[in-house]
């Protein structure tokens, strides 16, 4: 396949960007959604993926998704968590082409998911693998996350990255022990959509 045949996209990260963290008291930390009723979009985001959409690029979430390894909840419920967010984007104009979840976790309680992939991130692979099926230019697309491990997937695999947070950039410091800094930073999911739109 040529260069010239191959899609931009924009790569997504699923919590903090799509849809809201929770809160969990447990832990003090916030936390994934664990069944379909925690699971409620960023209210920016069907805006966000309909620009995405409608400046022809292809655009697939990549996510860590460690919870069924660790006993948190099934495959089943990932899935309807996955058929709602295709649900609530769709009630809204918006499309996701692609979902691309790792589920594995290096001290997982359940044995089969208890690897060190190649796909969670930081490391690139989900990225990679899509790229792959969908026949992706990685080079011209761009990874926007709202954590330090989405930054680092993005740039080693070769897109531009974009940070989704405030301004002051709280993350910034700690990036800089690790060498890196995002491409770009986005107050919030509609600014990057238009900041990639201001691009092309
Ligand atoms: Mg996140
Ligand atoms: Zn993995």
């Amino acid at each position: 396949m040529g260069a010239s045949s191959l899609r931009r996209a924009v790569f997504l990260d699923r919590d903090g960007v799509i849809n809201r963290m929770l809160y969990n008291p447990d832990f003090g930390l916030l936390d994934s959604p664990q069944n379909t009723d925690q699971f409620d979009l960023v209210p920016g985001a069907p805006k966000a993926i309909r620009l995405i959409n409608e400046m022809g690029f292809v655009c697939v979430v990549v996510s860590n998704q460690p919870g069924i390894a660790k006993g948190k909840y099934t495959p089943a419920i990932l899935e309807s968590v996955t058929d709602k967010m295709h649900r609530l984007l769709a009630e809204n104009g918006a499309r996701l082409d692609g979902v691309y979840y790792c589920l594995h976790h290096p001290e997982a309680l359940l044995e089969e998911y208890r690897v060190t992939c190649d796909c969670r991130k930081p490391r690139p692979g989900l990225i990679l693998r899509a790229a792959a099926d969908m026949g992706i230019d990685l080079g011209a697309s761009f990874m926007v996350g709202d954590g330090l491990t989405d930054i680092l997937a993005g740039k080693t695999a070769g897109c531009t990255t974009i940070l989704l947070g405030n301004r002051k950039c709280e993350m910034c410091q700690m990036m800089d022990e690790f060498g890196i800094r995002p491409d770009v930073l986005a107050d919030d999911i509609v600014q990057c959509a238009e900041l990639i739109g201001s691009s092309l």
